[in-house]
């Protein structure tokens, strides 16, 4: 979708508090390395501007879900190391080899059919080793497949053994138990490695939060965009500062009388004179269609969202008058009151996660270093 600049309607990204949290991490886990993950166009702030400022802050690499998204970092001209989370095609080995960029690999198969691609160059292929510690997703479930991938790499130039890792699935939950479970499987089958490589990693926000995950390197993906991963289950062990926020500006005004239907299937009807603005962002900037009944903020007032969620605009409630052009904060703050993305995003019955992704290219992000 083409980027609408010439349109009020902002995805405003406050790169300092990027920074910050980032920085707030560190102070907590002075003695290990961060990676910022800035897949999904870094959860929809913009990889390439988070990952430049995450560098200010001292992180040391990245992850990514594809192999385009680590491409578009290279082309940008980051040097650091990016580590794919997801797996690639074996074809596309040799492609990763050449950008110097970091894969996960989870069957000892993918190996033979990567090494048979790799072995007419002269490249290295970068790996780290996934182990499915209770995920059920991607990964080695036994020590013995690893073992047997670790002895492959060894025996094959084409590939650099670079770390091994695995992924929690309750670590922003209460009950711990079974975290504990998958952390003590994951140190087991450390502690049971013939040698070690660079790096071992298990923490994503959650993990760092609330426990502590062994290895050397931390994946930073949700915190650092100053969101609680526990959608407010658990407290946050630090002050997590937002960088997302979302405005616009009503582009008109009109007072109806009582009686007047607003938007498709005239699901709204005022019932005594209301003004009502309309606003120019709609479910194809990612301000999704079931966000009818729900608030924006214009001069510090809650104004409810009336009738259907259209393509392209939303019509609210004012109290009063206010003039065409007064600015609308979506998700964020204004004159003292404040729309999260946790509230969207409940509102929505989803969590922060999705709802970010969902806001989609038309959206401009403009980018503000303090705010
Ligand atoms: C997305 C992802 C992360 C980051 O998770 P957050 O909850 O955003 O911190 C870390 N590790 C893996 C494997 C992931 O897929």
């Amino acid at each position: 979708m083409i980027t609408s600049y010439h349109r009020p309607t902002q995805a405003v990204i406050n790169l300092a508090a990027v920074k910050e949290n980032i920085e707030q991490t560190f102070r907590q886990y002075p003695d290990k390395e961060i990676f910022a993950v800035v897949k999904a166009d870094g959860y929809g702030h913009g990889a390439v501007a988070v990952a430049k400022t995450a560098l200010t802050a001292g992180v040391t690499g990245f992850c990514v879900a594809t192999i385009d998204e680590a491409i578009q970092l290279r082309t940008a001209g980051l040097v650091q190391p990016i580590l794919i989370l997801g797996l690639i095609e074996a074809k596309d080995a040799v492609l990763a080899a050449t950008y110097h960029i970091s894969v996960t690999v989870a069957q000892v198969d993918w190996l033979k059919k990567a090494a048979a691609y790799l072995k007419e160059t002269d490249s290295t292929l970068l790996v780290h080793i996934k182990v499915d510690t209770g995920m059920g997703r991607i990964g080695f479930l036994s020590e013995n497949e690893i073992k047997q991938a670790i002895e492959f790499m060894a025996a094959d130039d084409h590939f650099d053994w670079e770390g091994i890792f695995t992924h929690y699935a309750t670590a922003d939950q209460e009950d711990s138990t079974y975290f504990k479970q998958q952390e003590k499987q994951f140190s087991q089958i450390v502690s049971a490695l013939p040698y070690r490589p660079p790096y071992v990693h298990s923490a994503n926000s959650a993990t760092l939060l609330w426990h502590h995950g062994c290895g050397n390197m931390l994946r930073l993906g949700i915190s650092m965009y100053g969101l609680n991963p526990s959608a407010g289950v658990l407290s946050p062990t630090q002050e997590l500062k937002p960088a997302f926020s979302l405005v616009s500006e009503i582009i008109q005004v009109k007072c109806l009388p009582a009686g007047s239907a607003i938007g498709y299937g005239k699901t709204y009807e005022t019932s005594e004179d209301e003004w009502i603005a309309t606003i120019p962002i709609g479910y194809a900037d990612g301000y999704m269609r079931k966000m009818q009944g729900f608030y924006v903020l214009v001069e510090g007032n809650y104004c409810e969202v009336v009738g259907r969620v259209c393509m392209d605009q939303i019509m609210v409630r004012l109290p009063r008058q206010f003039a065409e052009g007064t600015k609308v904060t979506l998700i964020g703050k204004n004159k003292g009151k404040e729309i999260t993305l946790q509230e969207y995003a409940e509102y929505a019955g989803t969590i922060h996660y999705e709802a970010l992704c969902l806001f989609s290219s038309r959206v401009p992000r403009q980018y503000i270093k303090k705010g």
